[in-house]
């Protein structure tokens, strides 16, 4: 989902090629799959109930531990069982039709899902954002979004589809094959654990992909029940093993779906709140008319799991003269008062046809200075978004997808806090 979604430009890239040339899957890839979608694939190519279960644990290490990508590197399994699979199936990823390398070491991938022609596949997004103590991936739900907030550029697309759950948690082992992010081939040698990142005194192997956050295209709370089995796979203690803790949800304020997401996913929350006022967040979110800021705020009082230890992350993007006073920022830290939270401040990044601006440095980091003296924690990020700033002003004409890529590391790294 969105919000930083706001942005059009720049780009600190420096490298941008393609990678692999679209074709449809003409069979089903496993990669992705959740257990019970794959445990019903093993029944359907024969394997016996009574061995269901081990198999199943067999195939799920090699995809999400080794990151096999030939049924023939399955050593673990029957030569029979590996060429059964291997006529009714593929490890195939999404392809990746493009990748930029930024100067700071952030990538973006262009990654490409079945469309409703064959020639002409859907593209989504997909950030990773490395940090001294973890990297960041940021995943997309939905290709396009229904919610037009006003100032996010994805809005000004329309809903193409919903994301499967294999296709929100392919994007994970994508990330992981072109960062080469997967276990030794050594049988004794395990995969490091988010926990690992960065393992201490170095020169050993530590792992790249620690956290996921949701904040790519879409709404993810409008395709709730992919993005809850997407999660599951992502999370899964013998797989890629990402903990829930280090999974953020990001949503424009979809009520209803704040308290199931919450139970039944368990991942930490973003809210993209923006404005202190319903009739400011009606202009900027609309879905704000159909949930005010107050049962926004309410669902989040309630939020399954609340505590000061698993704080909401409010996501505030500034825009000049519309939400950057201090007496926002006053209303602002009002208005949360008694809700474990977080507060991102996000620097708007201008696109082109936008009607808004950034707000000036000095305004963000009087508005930062209100926030810290309320108690909330560090709302501005760190130089190196500030890098990606500067340089979103400096290249301001570049193409929508290399801006939307400024988008998503922004938010990601807004949220990696
Ligand atoms: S909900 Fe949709 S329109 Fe709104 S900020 Fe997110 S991606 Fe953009």
């Amino acid at each position: 989902m969105i919000s930083l979604a706001a942005t059009e430009t720049a780009t600190a890239f420096v490298e941008k090629r393609p990678l692999e040339r679209y074709t449809a899957p003409a069979q089903p890839s496993l990669v992705g799959m959740p257990r019970a979608v794959l445990a019903q694939a093993l029944a359907e190519v024969g394997v016996p109930e009574a061995q269901r279960r081990m198999r199943l644990q067999q195939i799920w290490h090699w995809l999400y531990v080794r990151g096999a990508q030939d049924f023939d590197a399955m050593t673990t399994l029957s030569k029979d069982l590996r060429a059964t699979l291997a006529q009714r199936f593929t490890l195939a990823r999404p392809p990746i039709a493009a990748e930029q390398i930024s100067v700071d070491g952030t990538r973006k991938w262009l990654i490409q899902l079945p469309g409703e022609r064959a020639e002409a596949p859907h593209e989504v997004e997909c950030v990773y954002i490395p940090e001294v103590d973890r990297g960041t991936l940021c995943i997309s739900s939905q290709v396009g979004c229904t919610l037009n907030c006003s100032f996010c550029h994805t809005g000004t697309q329309r809903l193409v589809r919903n994301l499967t759950a294999a296709e929100i948690a392919a994007q994970v082992v994508v990330a992981r094959d072109r960062l080469g992010d997967w276990a030794p081939t050594s049988e004794s040698t395990r995969m490091p654990a988010p926990s690992d990142f960065p393992l201490a005194g170095g020169g050993e192997r530590r792992r790249l992909v620690s956290n996921v956050v949701m904040m790519g295209m879409g709404e993810p709370l409008y395709n709730l029940e992919a993005v809850r089995d997407g999660i599951n796979v992502i999370a899964d203690g013998e797989g890629l093993s990402i903990s829930k803790r280090r999974i953020t949800l990001s949503t424009s304020g979809v009520v209803p779906n704040i308290t199931r997401a919450g139970a039944e996913i368990g991942s930490m929350l973003a809210v993209s709140l923006h404005a202190v006022t319903d009739e400011l967040r009606d202009q900027l979110v609309p879905l704000n008319r159909k949930y005010p800021i107050a049962e926004l705020l309410e669902a989040c009082r309630n939020y399954p799991g609340l505590s000061n230890a698993r704080r909401i992350t409010f996501e505030y993007v500034m825009l000049k003269g519309v939400n950057d006073s201090l007496g926002d920022a006053k209303a602002l830290v009002r208005l949360l008062k008694g809700i474990p939270a977080k507060i991102n401040l996000i620097p708007f990044n201008p696109w082109s046809g936008t009607q808004y601006e950034c707000s000036d440095w000095d305004q963000i980091e009087k508005f930062s200075e209100v926030v810290f003296a309320a108690g909330y924690a560090s709302p501005v990020r760190t130089p190196r978004g500030r890098d990606i700033l500067a340089a979103c002003g400096q290249l301001k004409s570049a193409s929508e997808k290399l801006s939307a890529r400024e988008r998503l590391a922004l938010r990601a790294m807004a949220m990696t806090d």
